[in-house]
């Protein structure tokens, strides 16, 4: 479901991903790890079509990076450190409007399901500005999740959840069935309850493949 094959990105004389290859069946859910600047916010930008590759190619979803990235932003949800949501509009709001963009058929009963699952209902006519740092990140993951994409692309995305919203995390997005994750994270011991498989950065490098987590897969 993604195949990346040497995907090189170069920031001046700066190499901050190296002929990464990789690949990620359809379904599986892969943790992205690596130490601070080893890469992988870059990678996940790549792989979203924000940002191009200096070198190589991937394709998402059977779509290819470079020659439809259209393509590939219609199969994936993301949650980056930016939240991509309007600070002045509410949370019904923001979400109906993506909904929009994303041509979601049932888009007000979606809107209203995923309001209620992440916990915003009540405060769904509010302005997004007001709400708390856990609380746009759970607004964050119901719009990565509204048009139910193929792949998530996901970095950090335990940032500013407390118990309740990691739960939601993983249950709307973590361990979505026959959906595709592949995460950047620094929780190694969370980790360990939701991914198959790691994919581990050095320095823009892909290490030697990682155990399974302990009592996950042979
Ligand atoms: P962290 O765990 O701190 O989020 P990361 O693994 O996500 O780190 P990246 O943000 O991908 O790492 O950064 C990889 C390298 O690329 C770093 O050396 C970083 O300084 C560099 N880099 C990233 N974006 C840019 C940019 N826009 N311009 C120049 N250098 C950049």
């Amino acid at each position: 479901m993604i195949e990346a094959r040497g995907l090189t990105r170069r920031f001046g004389g700066a190499v901050a991903l190296d002929r990464v290859s990789f690949e990620v069946p359809e379904g599986a859910k892969v943790a992205l790890f690596g130490a601070n600047g080893a890469g992988k916010t870059t990678l996940l930008n790549v792989l979203c079509t924000l940002l191009a590759p200096t070198e190589g190619d991937a394709t998402v979803a059977g779509h290819d990076l470079r020659k439809a990235s259209g393509g590939v932003r219609a199969s994936i949800g993301v949650l980056t450190h930016r939240p991509m949501l309007y600070e002045e509009l509410t949370p019904r709001e923001n979400l109906e409007f993506f909904a929009r963009l994303y041509g979601v058929e049932d888009a007000a009963a979606r809107v209203e399901e995923l309001l209620r699952r992440v916990g915003l209902w009540t405060r769904r006519d509010e302005e997004t500005a007001v709400l708390s740092h856990g609380f746009h990140q759970r607004l964050a993951i119901a719009r990565a999740v509204l048009h139910r994409p193929a792949v998530l692309l996901l970095d950090e995305p335990e940032t500013g959840l407390d118990r309740d919203g990691l739960a939601l995390l993983d249950e709307l997005v973590l361990r979505a069935p026959g959906v595709t994750v592949l995460a950047a994270t620094h929780q190694r011991e969370r980790a360990e309850g939701w991914a198959e498989r790691a994919i581990d950065l050095d320095r823009g490098r892909v290490v030697e493949p990682s155990p399974a987590p302990a009592g996950v897969g042979a």
